[in-house]
C-alpha cells in the first residue's frame, strides 16, 4: 500500500482482512483496493501478474504471499463491453473502473465493504458495515435478489461467512436465496469447484453442509449426493457423509491435513455403490462394475463442480480398493497393504464400518493385520487359519448392515 501511495495512488485494505481483524482473528489473506488500474499496478511492482477475465485483478507476489490488488469498480449504470450482464442478470464481466465511492456498492456484504485507510488509520464505512459487523449480520448491499442474480456465488459466500464468523444471514437475503438458489447452476463448474474447496476444507464442513442443504444450494453442487440423501434407509448414507465431514473438521482442528478427494469420494460413494450393484446384478465382475460406476458418477459430477484429474484418479482408487478389503486370505492382503493409497482406503473402510456400511469385524481384522509383524501376518492370511477363525472369514458380504459402532481411527 505504501508503494502504491508513493507512486501517487490511493490504497486501502478491504474485505475479509478488515472484517476478520475487527473480530480479532488472523486474516486468511489480504486484499487491497486502489484507484490504480491493473496495468498501473503492474508498473509499480516487479512481481505482479494480472489475472481474471470476468473480474481483472493484479496479484502482487511477496515471497510466498500473494496480495490481491483490485481496482475500484465503477457504477453499474453504464453497461458496455467492460460490464456485461446475461439475461438472468448475471454479471459476465465487471471491468469498469471508478472511485472508492462507487466501488463500495459493487462489494457483496456490508461487512466486506469496510476499507482501512493507512493515511489516517481509519475505517471507511459507507454501507453501515460497522453496525452490521457489531450485530453479527451478513447483509447484501442493495437489493438482495438483484445482487444474487448478478453473481449467484454470493449465496455460497453468504453460507461460508455465516458459518465461519458465526453471523446471521439477514432475513431479506435469506428470502432471496430461497428464490434464486437454482441460479447457482449457471456458474462455470471450475469456479464451483474452487468454491466447494473453500466451503468444505476450512474446518466447518459439517455446519456448512447442513446450511447449504437448508438453502437448496447443496443439490446444485452435488446433485447425485442429494439424490442419494433422499432415498436414505436406516441412516444410510447420511451417516457416512456426516461422519466424513465431522472427521475432516476434527482433523483440521487438530492441525492435521485433509484431502479433498477423500471428502468427495465420501459424497459420491453411495451413488457409486448403487450403480456398481446394478452392474453386478447384470453379470459384471465386481472390479469392472466399480470402475464403470465410478466413471459414470464422476462424469455426472464434473458437470456441477469440475474435478481436477489428480482428484478423480485418487477417488477412483479409493473406491476400487474397497471390495479388495473383503479378501483376507492368501497373498492379496500383503499386496493391498503396500498400495500407495492403502491408508486412505483403510480409513474409508473404517468410515463405512463405523456407519454401518461395512463389517466392523472386517475393519478390525485389517487394523490387527496392519499392526502385526510379518510372521503374524502370514499366519492371519493362511488358508488353514481362515477355516478355523470366525473373526476373519475368507470373504465377507460387502455391505453388511451392522449397527454403527465406534472403532478408533488412529
Ligand atoms: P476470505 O476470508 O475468504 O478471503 P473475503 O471477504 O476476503 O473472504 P475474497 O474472495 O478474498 O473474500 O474477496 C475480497 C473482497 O472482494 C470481499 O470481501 C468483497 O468485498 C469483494 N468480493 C469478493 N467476491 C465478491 C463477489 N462475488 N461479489 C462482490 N464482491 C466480492
Ligand atoms: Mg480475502
Amino acid at each position: 500500500m505504501y508503494q502504491l501511495q508513493k507512486a501517487g495512488f490511493d490504497a486501502y485494505l478491504v474485505g475479509g482482512c478488515v472484517r476478520d481483524l475487527l473480530l480479532g482473528r488472523e486474516p486468511k489473506d489480504f486484499d487491497v483496493a486502489t484507484n490504480a488500474d491493473p496495468e498501473q499496478v503492474r508498473k509499480v511492482f516487479r512481481n505482479c501478474r494480472i489475472i481474471g477475465r470476468r473480474f481483472r485483478l493484479a496479484h502482487v507476489h511477496f515471497g510466498h504471499e500473494v496480495i490481491e490488488v483490485a481496482t475500484f469498480r465503477g457504477a453499474g449504470e453504464a453497461r458496455n463491453d467492460d460490464q456485461v450482464l446475461n439475461k438472468e442478470g448475471r454479471l459476465l464481466r465487471d471491468n469498469v473502473y471508478g472511485t472508492i465511492e462507487q466501488d463500495v456498492w459493487r462489494r457483496d456484504f456490508t461487512v466486506n465493504a469496510l476499507y482501512y485507510n493507512i493515511k489516517d488509520f481509519s475505517v471507511v464505512d459507507y454501507t453501515g458495515g460497522m453496525a452490521d459487523h457489531q450485530a453479527g449480520i451478513l447483509r447484501l448491499i442493495g437489493d438482495p435478489e438483484t445482487r444474487f442474480r448478478e453473481d449467484p456465488v454470493r449465496m455460497l459466500r453468504a453460507v461460508r461467512f455465516a458459518v465461519k464468523l458465526g453471523f446471521h444471514i439477514d432475513p431479506d437475503c435469506e428470502k432471496a436465496m430461497h428464490n434464486v438458489a437454482e441460479l447457482l447452476a449457471s456458474i462455470p463448474s471450475a469456479r464451483l469447484y474452487d468454491e466447494a474447496l473453500k466451503l468444505f476444507m476450512s474446518g466447518y464442513a459439517l455446519q456448512t453442509f447442513e446450511m447449504l442443504r437448508h438453502y437448496g444450494l447443496f443439490q446444485v453442487l452435488f446433485p447425485a449426493t442429494e439424490n442419494s440423501l433422499a432415498v436414505e434407509d436406516e441412516g444410510f448414507p447420511r451417516l457416512l457423509l456426516i461422519k466424513a465431514l465431522e472427521n475432516s473438521d476434527n482433523r483440521i482442528a487438530e492441525g492435521k491435513t485433509v484431502t479433498a478427494y477423500f471428502l468427495f469420494a465420501a459424497f459420491l460413494w453411495d451413488a457409486v455403490q448403487i450403480r456398481s450393484k446394478q452392474k453386478m446384478a447384470k453379470g459384471s465382475p465386481e472390479f469392472i462394475a466399480y470402475q464403470e460406476a465410478a466413471n459414470e458418477v464422476i462424469a455426472m459430477q464434473v458437470k456441477s463442480t469440475a474435478l481436477p484429474r489428480h482428484i478423480t484418479l485418487a477417488m477412483r482408487e479409493l473406491w476400487s480398493l474397497q471390495p479388495k478389503f473383503n479378501v483376507c486370505v492368501g497373498s492379496k492382503p500383503s499386496r493391498l497393504i503396500t498400495h500407495p493409497r492403502f491408508r486412505a482406503a483403510y480409513d474409508f473402510l473404517l468410515l463405512r464400518a463405523q456407519t454401518g456400511g461395512a463389517d466392523l469385524e472386517l475393519a478390525k481384522w485389517w487394523e490387527s493385520y496392519q499392526n502385526a509383524n510379518e510372521t503374524e501376518q502370514r499366519k492371519m492370511t493362511a488358508p488353514s487359519q481362515q477355516a478355523k477363525s470366525t473373526k476373519s472369514p475368507r470373504k465377507r458380504s460387502y455391505r453388511k448392515k451392522s449397527k454403527p459402532q465406534e472403532v478408533s481411527s488412529d
